[in-house]
């Protein structure tokens, strides 16, 4: 069986990741990987191939820094003559980025079954890119892996056959579980930083509706800043919200009060997850990272496509409306715990996915 995997944003190289190591382990199937270039940094791309033992991409596509019209446009022409000449059994595609729609629309065009793993998250906001994104790819998909039961529901309400659906539980977890306890031996992040376990907020940021809308930013950036008078706030700066930052004349004054740091590969990530107070982010991934390392999240959105987490009591929605809201939120929910959840599976989802595309 030969597979091709198309993948080109930092999420989904994590996500990839426990699925290409079970499919490397299986008799008889190939993995093809096509990287579109969505995210082209050293540290946002080569360092999750080196540490991750994700399969070099055979393509790359070299697309990005357009607008989502153009990126998804010419991904669209860069994948199909991939797909005529490879001929494979499926194409396999993650999340909820333009990469995510390029491939399973190059694919369904030319009638070659596509796995989409993450179907059925909606945050119900059809502003955000990614929801766009996350619908047209799950009506497109022959075969919908879903990472929780509420991710399955939102698929049968749409009315997509029950036959497609699988719950599989949540590949990040397997890979949470996997690379935490390497980080533990492997990362040496937090002597780097000089930052003490329990003794820090993480912060994530990236979002377009938070780094596209100076508003929110200045809610957040400012928030964060006051809890920084409290509690040091390390933050790995994405390029959006570094771009951002400059463009509003902000990036100093931030500096001046935030540990604002490069991005950094996943063990870092995890080491420096893992041993945070609490972790404030807007990112989809770094939420549910906050519960599988037991760190108290508070998301900074106004909804969240994770449910559980907040039903569970680990996450705190706080829509970045004003500084104070976030200041707030961070300090009551410093020490929160919630309770265990099902939802995400077993740490096994990697196997199961392997185990849909091959039983077919
Ligand atoms: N991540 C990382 N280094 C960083 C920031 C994030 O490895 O400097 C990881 C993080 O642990 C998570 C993933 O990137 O696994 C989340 O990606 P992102 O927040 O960009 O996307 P989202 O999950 O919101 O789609």
């Amino acid at each position: 069986m030969k597979l091709v995997t198309v993948l080109g944003a930092r999420p989904q190289f994590i996500k990839a990741a426990p699925v290409s190591r079970s499919l490397s382990a299986t008799n008889g199937v190939r993995e093809i990987l096509v990287h579109t270039g969505q995210h082209f940094d050293d540290n946002m791309s080569k360092v999750f191939f080196d540490e991750l033992g994700i399969p070099k991409p055979k393509y790359n596509l070299g697309v990005g820094g357009g607008t989502h019209g153009q990126n998804t446009g010419r991904m669209l022409e860069g994948i199909e003559p991939v797909l005529l000449y490879e001929r494979p059994d499926w194409v396999l595609v993650y999340g909820d980025t333009d990469s995510t729609l390029a491939g399973a629309l190059a694919a369904v065009k030319l009638h070659i079954p596509v796995a989409h793993v993450e179907a059925g998250l909606r945050s119900f906001n059809r502003h955000m890119p990614e929801e766009i994104n996350r619908v047209l790819t799950d009506h497109a998909a022959d075969l919908l892996l879903a990472p929780t039961p509420t991710a399955v529901e939102n698929l049968r309400r749409e009315g997509l056959p029950e036959a497609r659906v699988r719950w599989v539980g949540d590949v990040m977890y397997d890979a949470a579980l996997h690379f935490g306890r390497l980080a533990d031996r492997a990362s040496t992040a937090l002597e780097r930083l000089g930052l003490e376990p329990r003794g820090y907020v993480l912060a994530t940021v990236h979002r377009a509706e938070n780094t596209d809308d100076p508003a929110r930013l200045e809610a957040v950036f400012e928030g964060l800043s006051r809890v920084a008078a409290e509690l040091p706030v390390a933050l790995p700066l994405h390029p959006r919200t570094r771009k951002a930052l400059e463009r509003l004349g902000w990036l100093e004054r931030s500096r001046e009060r935030l540990q604002l740091i490069e991005p950094v590969g996943y063990l870092d990530m995890v080491a420096l997850e893992k041993n945070a107070r609490l972790i404030a982010t807007d990112s989809g991934g770094v939420q549910k990272e906050a519960y599988f390392f037991g760190v108290p999240c508070v998301t900074l959105r106004d909804e969240t496509e994770w449910v559980e987490l907040v039903e569970a009591g680990w996450n705190l929605l706080a829509p970045p409306r004003d500084a104070e809201t976030v200041a707030r939120a961070i300090r009551a929910h410093l020490d929160a715990r919630g309770r265990p959840i099902e939802a995400y599976g077993d740490g096994r989802a990697a196997e199961r996915i392997v185990t849909e595309l091959t039983e077919r």
